[in-house]
């Protein structure tokens, strides 16, 4: 999890509020606070917020209708990303809340009252989960061909990769998407006079997804297509 992480917590109860923040900020993370929901989407249109905190119930709408525009598009030029995690407020035995909450996109959800402990250890997991699934900062893909060093970079850091490792991952990346047939990669990796096999195919794609599972355990990048061969999926 990033350190200094920014959250936005809307919430009218000054009591609660506080409670809240106190408890998030012991852990490090820094707290803006709305009272109301006017002031919460002016705030979404300023700053890329890394997590939201949302009550239901507002003195001038529901928290809800937040969580809907920020997943839907529905307020143009906000700077805080659709994707950002959503944790929902709201009162006790709102079952109805809840079910649209998370139908709406709300990442989870405590009805209050609620220890402030567990909030802040919810916001930390989706805070981890968050910084897991999102991509290296100012790159596009997560996997990147370096031709000319013969390397290739997983969330912008260098896999310790073989000669024919690279070579059969550089061409897996080059037609992501795609299913490669081991006939194909067999080619690519060791040329076509070789004496390998696809089954010398299959035990280097094995080690390729050791290797990118211990750079990114959070998903697999290489499918199997049964009869079929491999696929770069990104
Ligand atoms: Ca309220």
């Amino acid at each position: 999890m990033a350190l200094h992480s920014r959250l936005l917590l809307l919430e009218d109860d000054p009591a609660i509020a506080r409670t809240v923040a106190y408890a998030l900020e012991r852990e490090g993370l820094q707290v803006l606070h709305s009272l109301l929901l006017h002031d919460a989407r002016q705030q979404m249109r300023a700053e890329a917020f890394d997590l939201l905190v949302l009550d239901v119930g507002l003195p001038d709408g529901s928290g809800l209708e937040l969580l809907r525009e920020l997943r839907h598009g529905g307020a143009a030029g906000l700077r805080t990303r659709a994707s950002t995690p959503v944790l929902m407020l709201s009162a006790q035995g709102e079952e109805i809340d809840r079910v649209l909450g998370l139908e709406l996109g709300a990442d989870d959800y405590l009805a209050k009252p609620f220890s402030p402990r567990e909030l802040a250890a919810r916001v930390k997991a989706l805070l981890r989960r968050a910084a897991v699934q999102a991509p290296a900062p100012a790159r596009g893909a997560a996997l990147q061909d370096d031709p000319v060093g013969q390397r290739i970079h997983l969330h912008g850091q260098p896999l310790a990769l073989t000669r024919r490792e690279y070579r059969l991952l550089a061409c897996l990346l080059a037609g992501a998407g795609r299913i490669h047939a081991r006939d194909t990669l067999l080619a690519a990796a060791w040329g076509n006079e070789s004496e390998s096999t696809d089954r010398t195919v299959d035990t280097h794609i094995k080690t390729l997804r050791a290797k990118l599972r211990e750079a990114d355990p959070a998903r697999d990048y290489i499918s199997t297509h049964r009869g079929m061969g491999y696929c770069l999926d990104l």
